[in-house]
């Protein structure tokens, strides 16, 4: 590189990698000390930042110097071991390097031929978390299917209607527009990116049913036969049902392997959501949380959630890897099965997802695994799982607390008994303090607190404080 270029030289860019490294490591180092939820308003942080662009270059230092006055108090502290709202969105450091290895290759891995270890990485890491999941073989390359990163729950979704309705239509919907009612079957708790999907895929909201759900917020399989039977009485065509395995509200469980029975019965294409759960089925302990996949076409789960793998990284698995492929392919007939040099036919996960580029994810989540192992992975998980029980255990005792919902894993649903405005009073009290960050939901007009464990650095201590915490909070309401 030569010195009288505008890029940053060889010399420059390892003097200031050192300090980015010792700059993150000292967010790590402080992250307790920010409030959890910054305490800004919208606006707030535009107003900070210069309308223009530079017409010269800054100095590297001035622009850390910027990502700590500007960035850092306006953010959200995901990592902090005091989050416990929503779902996590965990992180770790051999995830973070993973990451950074990723941006310095840059590599477009669209297809195999584009970057040959971008691909077969993949597939191998695909096929190991497959393994640690305990999944059906068919999911694997060594089956007929296999796994893809894709960035989002939300795009595995949208994936699969995509190859439920090329498969039931026998691809003429690519081909013609849609032209026949296909029907998909939910309940009210399946996450509202399943419900995006289907509308961007064509479907239609008309087209959904939502099924009957128990007392424990999971499907009834009984009304989804019904729901079926009906639909086909009128000449309708089911096509597609998605089961949950940890609902985002209350982590609720759909009876999968019922589930699987009547999808098979009538064709269905049953694609199963474990966003933020399927990481418990790393420990041996909640294996069973994932029962009932063998009649399943695809699976999801976020790494990003729980798994200490830092956002975008959604691990996909179909059964059938062609209907996928059928699905979502753009490569014309003639250009179809190009192989590598030895005739190979190869993999091209263009062809397994909505855009055509994609980035190397799988090495921040080779990088998670192998550090870890499945070990250290389980050892992590089953604490996390063991505090949100020690939590629960301090609601249920105390007198003025009651849980909302059953705990599967990570997830405590539960209130003050003084009602709804109460606790929408203080859950906003709670966050206030900047000491501990809860999220809500709301379930037949009762709102209830969710406290979700899965953040790294979570400790019992972080627990403790923050139920002292919502109970002074609650106090200090009463007095008032
Ligand atoms: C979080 C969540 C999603 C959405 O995940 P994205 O990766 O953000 O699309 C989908 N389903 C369930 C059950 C979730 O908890």
């Amino acid at each position: 590189m030569s010195t009288d270029s505008y890029h940053m030289d060889i010399e420059s860019f390892k003097k200031y990698g050192y300090s980015v490294i010792d700059e993150i490591a000292d967010y790590y180092k402080h992250l307790e000390e920010y409030p959890v939820s910054p305490n800004v308003n919208f606006g707030d942080i535009l107003e900070k930042l210069p309308l223009s662009p530079p017409e010269h270059g800054e100095p590297f230092e001035k622009i850390i110097e910027d990502v700590k006055n500007i960035v850092i108090p306006g953010l959200t502290h995901w990592q902090s071991p005091n989050f416990f709202a929503f779902f996590p969105s965990n992180t770790s450091f051999p995830s973070i390097l993973g990451e950074l290895y990723s941006a310095a290759f840059g590599v477009q891995g669209m297809v195999w031929a584009t970057s040959p270890a971008c691909t077969e990485l993949e597939m191998r890491v695909m096929d190991w978390v497959a393994e640690l999941l305990n999944l059906p073989e068919k999911f694997m390359f060594k089956g007929s299917g296999g796994g893809v990163i894709e960035d989002s729950a939300s795009t595995a979704a949208l994936c699969a209607i995509i190859a439920a309705r090329e498969s039931k239509s026998d691809y003429s919907t690519n081909k013609l527009g849609a032209r026949i009612p296909l029907i998909a079957y939910l309940t009210k708790h399946t996450h509202s990116s399943v419900i995006k999907g289907l509308k961007v895929a064509g479907i239609g909201e008309e087209n959904i049913r939502y099924i009957d759900t128990d007392r424990f917020y999971a499907m009834d399989v009984v009304n989804l036969e019904e729901h079926i039977e009906i639909d086909i009485s009128k000449g309708l065509i089911p096509f597609f049902v998605c089961a949950t395995i940890g609902t985002t509200s209350t982590n609720a469980v759909d009876p999968v392997a019922l589930i699987g029975v009547v999808a098979e019965k009538y064709n269905l294409w049953l694609h199963v959501d474990a966003a933020m759960v399927g990481t418990a089925a790393i420990c041996d302990k909640y294996k069973y949380l994932l029962d009932g996949l063998e009649k399943a076409n695809s699976f999801c789960f976020n790494p990003h959630k729980w798994m200490f793998t830092n956002f975008d990284c959604d691990c996909f698995f179909v059964d059938d890897r062609r209907k996928l492929i059928s699905a979502l392919t753009i490569m014309p007939e003639y250009l179809k099965n190009i192989k590598d040099n030895k005739g190979t036919e190869v993999i091209d996960y263009r062809d397994w997802q909505v855009s055509l580029g994609r980035r190397f994810r799988s090495l921040k989540l080779w990088f998670v695994i192998r550090y870890y192992g499945k070990e250290g992975l389980s050892f992590h998980i089953n604490k996390h799982i063991e505090l949100a029980r020690l939590f629960e255990e301090l609601v249920a005792n105390s007198q003025d607390f009651e849980i909302f919902a059953k705990r599967i894993v990570n997830l405590v649903c539960f209130r003050h008994k003084r009602g709804n405005k109460f606790n929408e009073k203080l859950l906003n009290e709670i966050n206030k303090t900047g000491k501990a960050y809860l999220s809500h939901s709301k379930i037949d007009d009762i709102f209830f607190l969710r406290f979700c464990v899965g953040q790294t650095y979570t400790e019992k201590e972080h627990v403790i404080n923050a139920w002292h915490i919502i109970q002074n909070c609650a106090n200090k309401i009463n007095l008032i």
